[in-house]
């Protein structure tokens, strides 16, 4: 067996504009000036960004995806007809499903059953075959995606790119976006902005960068929570950045400084970006030029910073620019007198009360008891929390129930007895839609910045009532 052959060069191409497969348009992409967010901003410098959504998979992905298998092939590692297996969802998928395309190999994506349906058409329409396991299971359950993953790679005898560990990752990078960015910029870049999730792409190009003048700054963008920017690798909810560990291109001595930003401005300026510029940016794109604006504000006039652009907002309709998700997670408000108002006014307990998945059911009671409330979230970890580390909730009426039915519940974890979440409601959000939800729960979780800040009652709703039914009373007689 043997890898395919180098493509041949065809005479009649010769003088045309023609490229010879979808394979050679990987790389070479554009940079822009970010004109109207640097006059917004009052930024000094130049801002400039590397359009990585012109990629043929629109996404930085091809560049690692396109040298992983030309590694692979050079390693012997995947011959012709062969197969790629990688427990992917993302934009990695992409860039491999093209380049498999064009070589002749088959796909295998293994994604867990918690990723969006588009995610799996997108990868299943270019020919590849996707296999959903159940999130809900184990790491070392046969059934969970790695283990799906693993096998799946022995009994095909496949080849798995593994982009966490491989250096054709940085390598692709150090190849071709480095090399692109000094000349683009005439050798003059004095700083380089991108979010890190691999650390793929600002090893590789600080590689790169750093050889040809080691006085340009390297800048990674990370989610606040995630381990690079040191966080403890707790949810966020900005994709494709930030890890819960360090993968294998992660090497700091090279950035001059890693900047965290929270999902509410990463999610801002993805909108803001995509609003006056003209260029749709998704969550991670906008997580990077929060970090570029910040880094060109501080620099000089002469400066070109550069933030790279890794994919577009189109994958991200159905949440950054969606409207109604971004009011239901407190990133955007809809009205001036809402939920948050209720709480200013009526709620005299400011901080979220919870209890852990492992405190007791008594230690709950006695919670509820001291400070005169019914329900409770039940929540991983210490505050502040992440919408994703709510794992149910406990009411006084299913307590009493459930020690009725069986008086040893009492010094059982909560876990064994909690419900299902509260339905979540922004602090932006009308206040006429959180009283349409409290009709079916008595309570909500109020989430602000993408986390839970507090608890919304029925009581909390008519002492706001009261509350404004007095004062409209002293005006009325003042
Ligand atoms: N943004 C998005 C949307 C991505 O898919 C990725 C890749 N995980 C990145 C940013 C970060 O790039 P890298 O993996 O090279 O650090």
């Amino acid at each position: 067996m043997t890898p395919p052959e180098p493509a041949q060069r065809d005479p009649r191409l010769d003088g045309t504009a023609i490229h010879s497969s979808v394979v050679d348009l990987i790389g070479d992409t554009p940079l822009v000036r970010l004109k109207r967010i640097s006059e917004t901003h009052a930024i000094p410098s130049v801002l400039a960004m590397k359009m990585e959504t012109e990629n043929p998979g629109g996404s930085s992905k091809d560049r690692p995806a396109l040298e992983m298998i030309l590694d692979a092939e050079r390693e012997g590692l995947l011959q012709s007809g062969g197969t790629i297996v990688e427990p992917t969802s993302g934009n990695t998928g992409v860039g491999l499903a093209i380049v498999a395309a064009q070589r002749g190999y088959r796909c295998v994506f293994v994604m867990t059953d918690k990723v969006a349906p588009e995610k799996i058409a997108l990868l299943k329409a270019y020919g590849a075959e996707v296999l959903v396991c159940p999130v809900a299971v184990e790491p070392d359950d046969p059934q969970s995606y790695y283990k799906v993953a693993e096998r799946l790679t022995k009994e095909r005898g496949a080849f798995r790119p593994n982009q966490y560990e491989n250096p054709s990752n940085p390598i692709s990078h150090t190849l071709t976006t480095g090399p692109e960015l000094w000349r683009q910029t005439d050798g003059r870049i004095t700083h380089f902005v991108a979010g890190a999730g691999t650390c793929g792409t600002i090893t590789g190009v600080a590689r790169y960068l750093k050889e040809q003048n080691p006085d340009i700054q390297i800048v990674a963008a990370d989610p606040e929570g995630s381990v690079f920017s040191g966080g403890s690798g707790r949810p966020y909810l900005v994709e494709g950045v930030g890890e819960d560990f360090f993968p294998a291109a992660w090497v700091p001595e090279l950035y001059d400084e890693v900047i965290a930003i929270s999902d509410g401005e990463s999610f801002l300026t993805a909108r803001e970006v995509s609003r006056v510029e003209g260029i749709l940016v998704g969550g991670s794109g906008g997580l990077a030029v929060a970090a570029a604006i910040q880094v060109a504000k501080r620099a000089q006039p002469d400066d070109i910073v550069v933030v790279l652009n890794p994919d577009s907002g189109r994958g991200y309709l159905s949440r950054v620019f969606d409207d109604e998700w971004m009011v239901n997670y407190g990133f955007l408000a809809e009205c001036e007198q809402c939920v948050g108002t209720v709480l200013e006014v009526a709620r005299d307990i400011e901080e979220l009360l919870y209890v852990n998945p492992d405190h007791t059911v008594r230690q709950a009671i006695e919670l509820m008891r001291i400070n005169g409330v019914s329900q409770l979230p039940v929540c991983k970890n210490t505050p502040p929390f992440a919408a994703a580390e709510v794992s149910g909730a406990v009411d006084e009426l299913d307590l009493m129930d459930a020690i009725n039915r069986d008086p040893a519940v009492m010094d059982t974890p909560i876990d064994t007895v909690m419900g299902p979440k509260l339905p979540t409601v922004g602090v932006g959000q009308r206040l006429e839609q959180a009283i349409a939800m409290l009709e079916r729960s008595p309570a909500l979780l109020v989430l602000s910045g993408g986390r839970p800040v507090n608890i919304l009652t029925r009581t909390d709703v008519l002492s706001y009532f009261e509350a404004v039914a007095d004062v409209g009373e002293i005006h009325r007689t003042a």
